[in-house]
């Protein structure tokens, strides 16, 4: 029996990361040695220490019962501490929840704040789940900030319109253009929260991937942030941990609160074998210090990002060198689709930038989730095909 979809299924357009997956599945069946450049998972593995905890912690008996809905309290006080240790912020515990991956959170948060009919400023082009797994599920209607080069990708806030705009998605370090932020523009996002009611959604999952000494900032670090937003952070990117879906959300009391209001309603929390672990990962930093693993990793990165940018810009195409994520974002000077699909017929799979907003059309982006050795082959048929 064929049921029909509800009517916001049929709002949402295709997930983007879905059908990348299936055209790569089919170039693989065809015995293609596809090199894919195009979805944002690490290669790299989780630390030792990470492996040994979540060993120890499984085999733990008492680590299997229900967690409670807005996390351990031992993870949440670790998440506390961390924002004290990283970014000199300080945080209560009932500041702070536990998430079975940002992208869940995310999502939430808008069935938390957002009625039928309320806008939800999201910038485009974005990682897609703001407009859809928050703004459309939630009946809001998604009002793209285009994210232009000539303004460094962020969004001109001299020209939104307030109306009705219950909530806005931010995400610096960013997804796609790799894009960073300071803490001046951040004063001014704030300030325009402040100004309006609007609810700041900062999505911060790319904060530890970055190089050449950059170091992002927490929008929290703002005076006056923790009235008007959440930020949502996650050990996905930072320990190689996406498949373990372990996050969390700090900010305004009232916005953890509503949040929790949902997750009691739908979830038991994460696993509390993953919080604990979660509790041995963050508490390696020290002193303000990123830990020697996240050195290693980002210096592995590193070392790959600078063979994509240079390669791609020895073939003429313009792309700035990003100083954090693992995203190349690459000025294709067309069409994306059919750039991107010139690569595939040499089995090199990236993503075309249209495909997170219009205004990521004449960009690719390529992922440097893949060893050193089969970056430089994807260098190599790259500067073949173009
Ligand atoms: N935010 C951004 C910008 C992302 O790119 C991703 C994943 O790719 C996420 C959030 C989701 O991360 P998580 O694994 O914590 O759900």
């Amino acid at each position: 029996m064929n049921f029909e979809y509800a009517e916001r299924i049929n709002r949402l357009p295709p997930y983007l990361f879905a059908e990348m997956e299936k055209i790569q599945k089919e170039k693989k069946a065809q015995g293609v040695d596809l090199i894919s450049l195009s979805i944002g998972d690490p290669d790299l593995p989780p630390p030792d220490f990470v492996v040994e905890a979540l060993v120890k912690e499984t085999s733990d008996l008492k680590n299997h019962n229900y967690s409670f809905s807005q996390g351990e309290p031992i993870f949440r006080e670790a998440i506390s501490n961390w924002y004290k240790n990283r970014f000199n912020v300080d945080v209560e515990h009932d500041q702070v929840i536990a998430l079975l991956g940002s992208k869940e959170g995310i999502a939430n948060v808008a069935r938390a704040f957002v009625n039928p009919g309320d806008k939800v400023l999201v910038p485009d082009p974005a990682y897609p789940v703001y407009a859809n797994g928050s703004a459309i599920l939630c009946d809001g209607i998604a009002v793209p900030m285009p994210l232009l080069e000539d303004n460094n990708f962020q969004p001109n806030l001299d020209v939104i319109k307030p109306d009705n705009v219950r909530m806005m998605f931010l995400n610096y370090p960013n997804n796609p253009t790799a894009a960073t932020i300071d803490k001046n523009f951040l004063r001014q996002v704030i300030d325009f929260a402040k100004d309006n009611k609007i609810i700041i959604c900062y999505d911060n999952a790319y904060s530890e991937i970055t190089y050449d000494n950059y170091r992002a900032p927490s929008i929290l670090e703002i005076p006056g942030a923790d009235e008007v937003a959440i930020e949502f952070n996650s050990l996905s990117k930072t320990f190689n941990m996406t498949g373990d879906r372990i996050a969390f959300a700090v900010g305004n009391k009232h916005l953890v609160t509503g949040l929790t209001k949902i997750k009691s309603q739908i979830d038991s929390g994460p696993p509390v074998y993953t919080q604990k672990v979660a509790v041995a990962a963050l508490n390696t930093y020290k002193n303000c210090e990123q830990p020697e693993f996240l050195h290693k990793n980002n210096k592995i990165l590193q070392e790959r990002r600078d063979l994509l940018v240079n390669t791609l810009t020895k073939l003429g195409y313009t792309c700035k060198t990003p100083k954090a994520t693992f995203y190349v974002w690459v000025n294709c000077k067309g069409d994306s689709m059919k750039f991107a699909a010139k690569l595939l017929d040499v089995g090199v799979a990236v993503t075309p930038g249209v495909g997170f907003g219009k205004h990521g059309e004449g960009y690719v982006r390529i992922t440097f989730t893949q060893p050193k050795e089969r970056i430089q082959e994807a260098c190599n048929r790259i500067t073949n095909a173009l």
